[in-house]
């Protein structure tokens, strides 16, 4: 393990005008939010929450139907959940990677690669026909070996994709120099069917879409209570209430509405940094002049890309999860992972000494024991929701998004057919065991980062037990 636990002063100058906003959110294209709900109204389907699986859920529903009412309730602002907080990278997979969806779901694993791509496909189609202007590429996605090892488990996975017709490239140290330089990294593998996008432009782009079908979306809007009544759903609200035929819940990591969701969702917080933009010269210095996804390969990994003004996003490493669930924005600053994030990136790029950091913020990631998507319903089938995407959400929120419209339309198809659908994630024990077990994985995952991927006797037994973190 290369990465180093103590920050120089040198980095810590580096953060120190960094501002905790999200940079996606930092943005004049930002759209004043709508207004909060005050009275009472009644609709067809509501949507709880407003990130990319609500955006979705709300723009097919429409599209599907123009004569359905669909109302939209978000706390907040559209994207300032995990939507407007992530790296931007969209990937194809909807399994959180072949290699966990391979393990877990090995008879559906063509189905959901397949389905996978079309979502992606659908995605781009959609951005096009929309017009978003979201700086969306699809430039493929490098995982990159800092340790020798790693480029034997990369040899491992292009083996075993070989029989489902799942492409990767192997690449050797002059190829990864070729593509970024750095002294850490020694080859890659190479995913093709993986982009990167703004994601709070295309949050926003979804918003104008669903606003301009007449869907109404109120902001500042948190639904404090979930009621049944007859035929009909009831969402409270501080100033207003809502009557619903049908709810889509889409809350991710937030504190859920049904507790039932507690036990299978735990918020694991996430940091990220941007710099300043680069001079030429500095870019010149690290080559890397493709838009090209990157990610080192450890368990305990950073991802990091480019942006259209020619910053770097350099995020990950740290994943952190707070005492029963612990969530809120106080969470979202944590000066010690920005700071150790920061000496990583200078290790990665030396060449970068110098450069400042103008942004630094942190979101909660939605983690399940399957470490994707799953669904379930609740009210007597009235209710559905979707979530557990775990770190990989930015295109499987569309897939949960169609899966969630299927059950809540009571349509049987190939998606809701699947086992991968109809089933759910083993539940987190209660505390004190959920803090020590996730504490224990996550300390057994660094130190096979610090020993060659070697494997402590709990790491072992979670992937026997299936809980073993595989992508
Ligand atoms: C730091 C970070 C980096 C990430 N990087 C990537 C990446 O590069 N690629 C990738 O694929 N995935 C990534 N992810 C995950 C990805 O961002 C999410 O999976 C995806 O955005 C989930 O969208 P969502 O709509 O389900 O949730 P969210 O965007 O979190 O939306 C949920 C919304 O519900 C609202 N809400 C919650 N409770 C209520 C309530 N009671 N009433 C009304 N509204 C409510 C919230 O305000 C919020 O706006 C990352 C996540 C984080 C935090």
């Amino acid at each position: 393990m290369i990465y180093s636990k103590t920050p120089r002063k040198e980095t810590l100058r580096s953060i120190t005008d960094a501002i905790h906003i999200p940079f996606w959110l930092d943005d004049p294209a930002r759209p004043a939010p709508e207004a909060e709900l005050t009275h009472t109204i009644s609709t067809d389907l509501l949507v709880i929450g407003a990130g990319f699986t609500g955006l979705w859920t709300a723009l097919m529903a429409k599209e599907a139907d123009l004569s359905r009412d669909v109302v939209i309730l978000e706390a907040g602002e559209v994207a300032q959940g995990a939507t407007g907080r992530n790296g931007g990278f969209m990937d194809a997979s909807i399994t959180h990677g072949f290699l966990n969806g391979v393990a877990r779901w090995p008879r559906e694993i063509s189905t959901l690669h397949a389905m996978g791509l079309m979502n992606l496909a659908e995605i781009e189609s959609t951005i096009d026909r929309l017009n978003i202007e979201c700086d969306y590429h699809r430039t493929g996605e490098i995982d990159i070996a800092t340790e020798p090892y790693l480029l034997d488990d990369f040899k491992k996975i292009i083996e075993l994709a070989k029989p489902y017709n799942i492409n990767f490239q192997f690449l050797d140290r002059d190829q990864i120099y070729s593509v970024v330089k750095s002294p850490l990294f020694i080859g890659g593998i190479k995913r093709f069917d993986s982009s990167i996008v703004n994601p709070a432009q295309l949050a926003w782009g979804l918003r104008k879409a669903c606003l301009d079908l007449g869907v109404q979306l109120f902001e500042k809007t948190p639904v404090t209570k979930l009621e049944e009544e007859n035929k009909v759903i009831v969402a409270h609200t501080p100033h207003g209430r809502i009557r619903a035929k049908r709810l889509a819940l889409a809350t991710n990591a937030f504190p859920p509405l049904l507790k039932r969701i507690s036990y299978y969702v735990v918020p694991v917080y996430d940091y990220v940094l941007m710099t300043e933009p680069l001079t030429p010269s500095q870019r010149e210095s690290i080559g890397w002049h493709g838009r090209e996804g990157l990610s080192d390969a450890n368990n305990q990994f950073h991802y990091f890309r480019t942006t259209l003004d020619g910053r770097i996003l350099w995020g990950g490493y740290d994943a952190v999860y707070h005492w029963n669930n612990g969530f809120g924005s106080h969470l979202e600053n944590k000066p010690a992972s920005f700071a150790r994030l920061a000496e990583h990136f200078f290790q990665a790029f030396p060449q970068l000494e110098g450069a400042r950091f103008t942004h630094a913020w942190g979101g909660a990631i939605d983690t399940c024991a399957r470490f994707s998507p799953f669904w379930g319903t609740a009210h007597h089938g009235k209710t559905a929701y979707a979530m557990g995407y775990t770190g990989l959400g930015v295109g499987a929120s569309r897939f949960g998004a169609r899966v969630m419209l299927d059950i809540l339309d009571g349509k049987q198809t190939e998606r809701t057919g699947l086992e991968f659908v109809r089933t759910k994630p083993l539940p987190f024990p209660p505390e004190p065991f959920r803090s020590l077990g996730i504490n224990l994985s996550r300390w057994s995952l660094d130190q096979a980062d610090r020993n060659q991927g070697r494997e402590n006797l709990w790491l072992r037994a979670m992937d026997w037990l299936g809980l073993g973190f595989d992508s």
